[in-house]
């Protein structure tokens, strides 16, 4: 008898408070500064161009090998990304990728309604990635404030090996 009275306590209880319902999808929930949506591709602000330079690193520690890049020769006779397919149906959203790429070429976006209505609508190929992710900031660079943290260096990774990078060609 007393565990009823106690849990109609609770309704009424409940029932005083404000409600905590969301009207999704037309209201959605505020996003925590380095949230990991679809992994997607940046580009140089300045040339609009891809910043991969097709290392390969982001495929190979990939623990679900959900991505896959196409290396072509360029008309300089070096390398040059020719494709890149994400395969989002096994990816883990774990922003390995992320991490490993030394020109922080691949962010995490904030995209996560992904949803389709076929199979092939998982798969995403390099233009579909760089028109979500081309001008968004690198994932390690939000939710740090350059003026108050000290442990964040001038520039992102890739002005910093961009800086470093005058003359090196890659084999
Ligand atoms: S987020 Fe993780 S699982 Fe998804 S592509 Fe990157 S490394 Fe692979
Ligand atoms: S790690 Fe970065 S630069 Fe290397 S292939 Fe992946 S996205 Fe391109």
């Amino acid at each position: 008898m007393f565990d009823e009275v106690k849990g109609f306590g609770v309704t009424l209880k409940r029932l005083m408070m404000p409600k905590l319902v969301i009207q999704y999808p037309e209201e959605k929930r505020p996003m925590a500064d380095r949230y990991r949506g679809l992994p997607s591709l940046r580009a140089d602000p300045e040339t609009g161009e891809a910043l991969c330079v097709a290392c390969g690193l982001c495929a190979r520690i990939c623990p679900t090998s959900c991505l896959e890049m196409h290396v072509v020769p360029s008309e300089e006779g070096d390398r040059e990304l020719g494709e890149f397919i994400l395969r989002s149906g096994r990816c883990l959203f774990c922003g390995l990728c992320a991490q490993v790429c030394p020109v922080d070429a691949i962010t995490m976006s904030r995209e996560y309604e992904l949803s389709v209505m076929e199979r092939d609508g998982l798969i995403y190929s390099k233009t579909e990635l760089a028109a979500i992710g081309a001008q968004i900031p690198s994932w390690w660079d939000t939710g740090t404030n350059p003026d108050t943290d000290s442990r964040r260096p001038e520039g992102g990774r890739y002005d910093r090996f961009r800086d470093h990078a005058t003359g090196y060609r890659y084999e």
